[in-house]
């Protein structure tokens, strides 16, 4: 099903976001994890793609699995970066003959140290060059990524929202954010969006954080910032992981709780191919909030 439909008739959804396993015994525990969270009755699942093409097979052998095997709304993560024009249509069209019909579409992160990657001559620039050519190969639902605190390449928020609305006019279906804590960034950058005509969903990206490193890992990569008190909190608990784990997930049921009384469209959760916590997290959250 494509997901636009889903959104005619839920006024919220929930999914699920995967990486692909990199060896057999991960392999093993995605499963168990993933067997998990179906349970959830997700709305749809996400795979991601690694830049470059670093995971072009496995994430395309996922979808496939996901989609054709379990029966799962599966959406696949693509990105443009240093693709050609031929690659590109064939990796779509690919996609499209295993019957996907969500696509992710990303520009993706150059590689390392090299600066000057965008001035160079590249196909695609940017996700909208790649969303004006899926748009042209066969009716997906698109969806494309969102920055409430900005791009980390973008000047300034202004400038990264005249870009948005390129993405958006493109031919994006919805939006999903980078992960954020601080609510009122999210509540901000909906405001803005809608001020400049971007009237698509845009759905919360939320992690559960569960762990000390991995958590400031994810913030350096991101710039996600993260609230003053939370972050004394974690700091404080930095060799005690059972009181991180229960901080942070109290911290995220009351920041997904939040979101959707503010009138957020549902949850996109970044499960990290873990289970646990989304499972605590969503099974916390109010009946009323779920439908
Ligand atoms: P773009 O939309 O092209 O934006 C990148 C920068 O260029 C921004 O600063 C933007 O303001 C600017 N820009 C955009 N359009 C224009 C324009 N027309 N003119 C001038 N400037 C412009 N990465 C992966 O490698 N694999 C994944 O599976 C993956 N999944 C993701 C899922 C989500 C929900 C999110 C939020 C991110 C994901 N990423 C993934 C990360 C993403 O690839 C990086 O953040 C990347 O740096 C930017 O990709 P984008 O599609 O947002 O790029």
């Amino acid at each position: 099903m494509k997901i636009i439909e889903l959104f005619n008739r839920k006024e919220r959804t929930f999914s699920f976001e995967f990486f692909p396993p990199k060896d057999e015994i991960s392999a093993v525990d995605f499963g168990i994890n993933v067997g998990q969270l179906l349970k959830l009755d997700p709305s749809f699942v996400s795979v991601t793609y690694g830049a470059g093409g670093s995971t072009q097979e496995r994430t395309f052998t996922l979808v496939d699995y996901l989609q054709n095997k379990i029966g799962l709304t599966t959406m696949a993560h693509y990105t443009c970066v240093n693709a050609t024009h031929e690659k590109v249509v064939s990796d779509i069209n690919h996609l499209k003959n295993s019957g996907i019909e969500n696509l992710m579409l990303l520009r993706g992160d150059p590689p390392k140290d090299e600066k000057d990657f965008f001035l160079r001559n590249h196909e695609f620039r940017h996700a909208s060059d790649l969303i004006t050519l899926a748009r042209t190969l066969h009716p997906f639902s698109i969806g494309a990524a969102a920055y409430t605190e900005k791009h980390p390449e973008s000047p300034t928020l202004k400038e990264d929202l005249e870009n948005m609305l390129i993405k958006f006019e493109a031919g994006t279906d919805f939006l999903i954010t980078q992960m954020f804590f601080d609510n009122e960034t999210y509540y901000k950058y909906v405001t803005l969006a809608r001020n400049k005509g971007i009237n698509c969903r845009i759905i919360p990206g939320i992690i559960p954080i569960t762990n000390y490193r991995q958590i400031n890992k994810f913030i350096t990569m991101t710039g996600a910032t993260i609230p003053d008190a939370l972050a004394e909190k974690i700091m404080s608990y930095k060799d005690n992981p059972d009181k991180i784990y229960q901080t942070g997930l109290d911290f995220t049921i009351q920041q997904c709780i939040d979101l959707l009384e503010w009138g957020a469209p549902g949850i996109h959760f970044y499960t990290l191919n873990k289970s646990r916590a989304t499972i605590e997290i969503y099974e916390t959250l109010p009946k009323k909030l779920k439908n």
